[in-house]
């Protein structure tokens, strides 16, 4: 067992609708070392590729996409959610299904600061249909840059999103990957990993 699904299982809490909540140490309050240690390890595990810049997605992606740039010395872009009421000219815009507001979301990126010639690594808190990957990796196409691979916290395997982008051929890599959970007795099953 890895130190974070160590961490899942102590604190990890297992609610009805397939929806595991972490806010203990990385939805509200934030635990720091842990984050340092997911951003190593993410770092680890794309270390045979080059990649310049972090994508992520507000809110909850931010802190664990900001551990990954801090410890490559890099940036990190969040993409926004919200209205394009504005002019559109000066964004790639996309749209997301929310997993955990069950509605759907345009999010934009402003064009400079995802640039053809960068080379991008998305990174995410969870993984569970794909909704937000999906979106991100669209406003990387649209902007002509590279698309490195995804890092994921959590994916749930229970839920297709993993599936879909192994399936689509895109470099994917989840440090903890819950394969099933029950709300009413807490249990939490792990796939197993080779690392
Ligand atoms: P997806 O777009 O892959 O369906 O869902 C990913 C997003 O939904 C993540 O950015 C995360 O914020 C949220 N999410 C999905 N499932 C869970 C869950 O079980 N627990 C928590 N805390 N967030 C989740």
């Amino acid at each position: 067992m890895n130190f974070l699904e160590a961490k899942i299982l102590a604190d990890g809490v297992v609610k009805p609708g397939n929806v595991l909540k972490v806010d203990s140490f990385l939805n509200h309050q934030i635990d720091i070392r842990l984050m340092k240690k997911i951003g190593e390890e993410i770092k680890r595990r794309f270390s045979d590729v080059e990649f310049n810049k972090v994508l992520t997605i507000e809110s909850s992606g931010i802190a664990i996409a900001s551990a990954v740039a801090y410890v490559n010395e890099i940036p990190v872009v969040f993409a926004k959610k919200g209205q394009t009421v504005n002019s559109t000219d000066d964004k790639y815009v996309a749209k997301a299904y929310s997993f955990t507001h069950k509605k759907y979301n345009e999010i934009f990126v402003s064009k400079p600061y995802v640039k053809p010639t960068d080379k991008i690594l998305i990174v995410d808190d969870f993984l569970a249909d794909g909704e937000a990957s999906a979106a991100l990796i669209d406003l990387v196409k649209q902007a002509h840059a590279e698309l490195v691979g995804v890092g994921i916290a959590i994916e749930k395997g229970m839920q297709p999103g993993g599936a879909k982008l192994r399936a689509a051929g895109v470099r994917l890599e989840s440090l903890a990957i819950v394969e099933s959970m029950d709300a009413e007795s807490g249990f939490i099953q792990f796939r197993e990993q080779e690392s």
